[in-house]
């Protein structure tokens, strides 16, 4: 197995809703967000396996923790993560996924064993090069949107409003998009000032007539303020 660790969490209940969960980020994505927050990630750089670590990271806390969750970077991009799931999985935690969409054959050939996936989705599809930079990259995730819906997994789907590519209209437009294509579990999350790349927050979030009608189309959407 190879499995490259760029950072881990050794307790949260934020990313696997209801449980407790330590996440493991995992290296590489071959996007570049301008508001990417883990840059460290973004590059494969390490040659050795880190598994016997995580694994020794998980041992002493069976029955402790629910859950594990991957995440990255885009933990996808990852030749050992067939593996680390299954071992993950056999060691008696449940498995969550986050990822952006990128790969969605990948994607299908884990859906059977995870238990909880989050599905980032940037912008309309037809505007992701915009965030990405890569021409194909929204025709992937909507493959990948669809595949996870039709999952019958439990999940949520993500946007982070950053104010250089959203506005009210935008967003309402994107929510409305994905509620066609039968997306029942929705929520925003603010982007956050890193540095060298500046947000402005806009009023969207204090906008109750905004979430009053996002409520509508997603009974349980929710914000996360960082
Ligand atoms: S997809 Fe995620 S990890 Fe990759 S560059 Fe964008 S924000 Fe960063």
């Amino acid at each position: 197995m190879q499995l490259n660790i760029g950072g881990l969490t050794s307790f949260t209940t934020i990313d696997f809703p209801d449980h407790l969960a330590a996440v493991v980020f995992l290296q590489g994505c071959a996007w570049r967000c301008p508001y990417c927050h883990n840059p460290h990630l973004l590059n494969i750089n390490k040659k050795e396996d880190d598994w016997e670590m995580l694994r020794t990271f998980l041992e002493p806390r069976r029955g402790f923790l629910d859950g594990v969750v991957f995440s990255g970077g885009e933990p996808l991009l990852q030749s050992g993560l067939a593996d680390a799931i299954k071992e993950v999985k056999n060691m008696g935690f449940k498995v969550v996924l986050h990822t952006a969409g990128a790969n969605p054959h990948r994607l299908k050939k884990h859906l059977p064993n995870l238990d909880w996936i989050g599905l980032d989705i940037k912008t309309s599809f037809k505007n992701y090069p915009q965030i990405t930079g890569i021409s194909d990259s929204g025709d992937k995730v909507r493959e990948s949107l669809m595949l996870v819906v039709d999952s019958g997994i439990d999940y949520e789907i993500r946007t982070t409003v950053d104010p250089h590519f959203f506005n009210r209209t935008t967003i309402l437009e994107l929510a409305e998009m994905l509620a066609d294509l039968g997306v029942t579990h929705y929520a925003l999350q603010e982007c956050r000032t890193i540095e060298g790349y500046q947000v402005e927050h806009a009023s969207l979030f204090d906008d109750s007539a905004l979430r009053a009608r996002l409520k509508s189309l997603f009974p349980s959407f929710t914000i996360r303020q960082s």
